[in-house]
Order: structure tokens, then sequence, then C-alpha cells
């Protein structure tokens, strides 16, 4: 079956066209800059080079006309088509067929992610009209956080103000731990009951999944929450929020600082990436090795949160853009966990691989795990099993 994964953010457009049975992928893509000028459409396909195609993006809408377009051209025929949602709410505690009704709560829970739900909705109506004989379905980034029990999911805030607005941990990520948790009970047939999943990439979560079970995760009711990211702070003490605007700051304002001036950017000084940062450190730079020591620090404050949701842990995978390629960073949480039992193989830590790989240190209680995530599979997986 040839699925087209559609994965619509604030500003851009990731597509990807594969195929289930093979992990073959035909096609793949971003369509960056919509809405701004110098918009351009990054395009690859199966064995070719990255092409860069400048186009006017005014809307999503346009945004998939054009990747229809580009599509068109490979003889492809697509089977289904599943589509990325940020924010499911309590509409979508699983992946659902989009029909007029359930294309419906996209738009209803939309103001609880307003960047990205209503941009979704509307690359879903472009998809229906473009290929109506073809079906699509609605992943949301926020079911599988659903299963979390309410003395996790629920905020200390008077019933009337959470129920009346919807407020309650939604967390993010939700498809990529779901696919690291299948990925690991795999690899450790079944041995794994006790799983702290690491999404380590620009935006960061982690996970406590037992058997299979979301417990707790460290994102809120955005993706703000929890972990130090790329540009965004992560927990803050919220009053913090009410002192920045008290001293002149517009709701606005903070809004940007806490999501796009902060976190290791802030900290760092010069760079959101870790790979800079980790150059900055390796020079000296005080601040860079400052920015390090705390997402690690974090991470592993929040680690141990995880296993407390499960009364321990066996495994924590590593995962996403961070926790996929810096050995460092897995080594130094890795340290700081060592009165937990847990240890890492700095030899096997060190190997590059797309595989799913075991890093374990002689002697370790806790397995620990490499496990590229692939979010477009796991999109594609759920399209087949509702549509194939
Ligand atoms: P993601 O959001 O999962 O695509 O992750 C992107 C982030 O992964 C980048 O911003 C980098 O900070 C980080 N990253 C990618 N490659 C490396 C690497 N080789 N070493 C350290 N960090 C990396």
């Amino acid at each position: 079956m040839n699925v087209l994964v559609i994965n619509a953010g604030s500003s851009s457009l990731k597509y990807q066209l594969l195929n289930v049975d093979t992990r073959e992928v035909y096609a793949k893509g971003n369509c960056e800059r919509i809405g701004i000028e110098d918009a351009f459409i990054g395009h690859e396909e199966m064995g070719g080079e990255k092409q860069k195609l400048v186009v006017d993006l005014p809307n999503h809408k346009v945004a998939a006309q054009h990747v229809f377009e580009i599509l068109s051209k490979l003889d492809v025929k697509i089977d289904g088509i599943g589509h990325r949602v940020v924010q499911g709410a309590w509409r979508f505690p699983e992946s659902k067929v989009v029909t007029d009704e359930t294309l419906g709560w996209v738009r209803e829970v939309a103001p609880l992610a307003p960047l990205h739900n209503y941009a979704e909705a509307d690359v879903i109506d472009e998809c229906r009209e473009r290929m109506p004989e073809v079906g699509n379905v609605v992943v949301a980034d926020s079911s599988f956080h659903l299963q979390i029990p309410e003395y996790a999911h629920r905020y200390a805030l008077p019933r009337d103000v959470v129920d009346r607005l919807h407020i309650r941990k939604y967390g993010a990520h939700g498809t990529s731990h779901r696919y690291i948790w299948r990925m690991t009970d795999a690899f450790t047939k079944h041995e794994t009951h006790k799983l702290v999943s690491c999404h380590l990439g620009s935006g960061a979560s982690l996970c406590a999944i037992q058997d299979g079970r979301d417990m707790d995760t460290t994102m809120g009711l955005t993706p703000l929450d929890g972990l130090i990211m790329g540009t965004r702070c992560g927990s803050i003490d919220p009053a913090i929020v009410c002192y920045l605007e008290r001293n002149g700051y517009t709701n606005d304002e903070v809004d940007d600082m806490m999501n796009k001036q902060s976190g290791l950017l802030a900290v760092s000084g010069i760079s959101s990436d870790t790979r800079d940062i980790e150059a900055g450190a390796a020079d000296g730079d005080a601040n860079c090795q400052l920015a390090l020591d705390m997402f690690a620090y974090r991470a592993t404050y929040l680690v141990a949160a995880m296993a407390q949701a499960m009364q321990g842990f066996d495994t924590i995978a590593f995962s996403a853009g961070i926790g996929e390629n810096s050995p460092e960073t897995r080594s130094s949480i890795c340290k700081r966990l060592e009165w937990l039992g847990v240890k890492v193989d700095e030899e096997k830590n060190k190997v590059r691989s797309g595989e799913v790989r075991d890093i374990t240190g002689e002697g370790s209680k806790v397995r620990v795990l490499v496990v590229p995530t692939d979010e477009e599979y796991m999109i594609a997986l759920d399209v087949q099993e509702l549509l194939g």
C-alpha cells in the first residue's frame, strides 16, 4: 500500500510518499516559509538529488496543491493519505478516518493549537477535493497521551476552569513515542515492561510507557513544558510569566520569548543546535558547557519522574536528532543516572548507525537503547490499518 504522509506545521508542510509494506520512500520533501516571503520546496526522489523549487506559498492549501503537482509526475498510485495533526485533544483517543464529522473535530479543538490545527484542516480539505476517491486518516500527536491517568494529566487548577477550557496535559510526540515503544518491544523480544522513551530533537519530550500504556509525559497542555529544548525554555515557575507581564512585556512577547528565544539558544548564546554547542564547549566556551549541563540535568530530573510514574524502569531509549546522533548527550545523561543503576558502554555508544542498537554497559540494571524514530512510517501504518 502506498501512503502519502503529510505533516503540516505552522509555516511548513512536510510530505513523504512511501510503501508501507517495503518501507521504500518514493519521494519526500518540505514546503518551507509558507505565508512568508522567499518560500521554497525542498524535494527529493528515491535515488535522486535534492532539488530546491522556488514557488509562491501564500498558504497551506496552495502548498498542498504544489505537492500534488510534483507527485503526479511520479508513476506511483496513492492508496491513502495520513495527516499528522498536532492537537487531537479529547476528540482523538486513536487515529480516525476523515469524515465531515472527524474533520469538524480537528477544527473544534483548534483553539488549543491554533497555529497548527487550522492549517492541517485546510490541507485535509484540499486532499479530499483533489483526490475524492482516496481515503484520509487523522493521526493526532496527542492521542497516545490520552491514556495517562487523571492524577498525572490533571492540573491542580479550579475544576470549572479546567473543564470549561479543556485544560489538561495533552503532551506531544505521541506518534514517535508509540513507535519507539513498538520498536523497543520487538527488539527486546517483549522483555521491556517499563520504558522511558526519550525523544530528544529540537523539540524534546520523555514518555513513561508501561507494557504499551502511556503513564506520563513531560510536555503539558502545549509542547512548551518539560525538557529544555532548542529554543523553548521547558518547565519554569509559571509566576515568571506574570512577573514578566507586570514588567512591561506583552503576552505575545512572553510567548515568543519562551518558545523562540529561550532554551539551548538562550543559555549557550550562540545556537539552538547541539552540534554547534558541543563544538563550542569543546573549545572551552563556558556558556555552551552550561547549556549542555542544564539540558542533561533537566533530562535526568525528568527521567526520574517518568520512572516514578511506573514505579521503576527497565529500559531507556534515546531517539530523534540529539538522542540518535549525540553520543556525548547520551553519555552525559546515563552518567547522571548511574545511581539508578544505568550504565552505558562507551564504545558501543560511539557507533553510528540507523538501526535500533543496544548500548548497555556491563552490570547495568537498565537496558540502554538507541531507537531511530520514524513518525511518517508510524502514520502510514495507521493508514494501512484503517484503510488497507
Ligand atoms: P529533530 O528535531 O529530531 O530533527 O532534531 C534536530 C536536532 O538534532 C538539531 O537541532 C541538532 O541539535 C540535533 N542533532 C542533529 N545531528 C546531531 C549530531 N550529529 N550531534 C548532535 N546533535 C545533533
